[in-house]
């Protein structure tokens, strides 16, 4: 990892930061804590809601909002609404969020064939195996979407996953005041 960049003294407020994942791995959420030793700076000036971080289960009022993952079905499109809701900024963080990423490869296909295919038909199922439909599962949607689709976002923070960094280079920007610019090699993968 790089040395901690220059950092503004703490605020005598610290900014409120909520994260969650919606059709996504949590690969972003690895990677933003791969910043591993600057996450000591970073609590100096902002304090976590709703993450995997403090294991709230739902949003308050925050300053910014982190979202890693596209939408896979309805319950994605229920949290996000409720996270942009709550959140003055709301950032796409990589590829699932901005344009669906790796599950959005399933696009091409019927979504009843794929959960036949899954739950019925994939060798070692039962012969009497259905795919489930308890209505307590959150529908899947047809297709797989980005997030942009449904609400307005702030920032994107592209890569599969963004790397540490990144993370750390648009947090240096944002909390020393500044309208947070990636380096060429953070958005560039050739
Ligand atoms: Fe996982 Fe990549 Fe999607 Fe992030 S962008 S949630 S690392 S698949």
């Amino acid at each position: 990892m790089t040395g901690a960049a220059p950092y503004p003294p703490p605020p005598e407020r610290k900014l409120r930061v909520a994260t969650t994942s919606l059709g996504g791995c949590f690969g972003c959420h690895m990677s933003l804590l791969d910043i591993d030793e600057r996450l000591f700076t970073l609590i100096e000036h902002v304090q976590f809601d709703r993450s995997p971080l403090t294991d709230l289960k739902t949003v308050g009022p925050c300053d910014l909002g982190l979202i890693e993952g596209g939408l896979c079905n309805a319950e994605n499109i229920e949290v996000l609404q409720a996270f942009r809701a709550q959140c003055k900024v709301l950032v796409a963080v990589g590829a699932c969020a901005i344009n669906g990423g790796l599950p959005a490869q399933r696009n091409r296909l019927d979504i009843g064939d794929v959960l036949r295919e899954v739950y019925v038909h994939r060798p070692g199922t039962r012969a009497d195996a259905q795919v489930p439909s308890d209505p307590e599962l959150p529908l899947p949607l047809n297709q797989v979407r980005p997030i942009h689709e449904v609400v307005l976002i702030d920032y994107e923070l592209p890569g599969c996953p963004p790397s540490a960094d990144t993370f750390w280079a648009f947090f240096t920007d944002l909390l020393a005041g500044r309208t947070p610019r990636l380096a060429h090699g953070q958005i560039h993968y050739d």
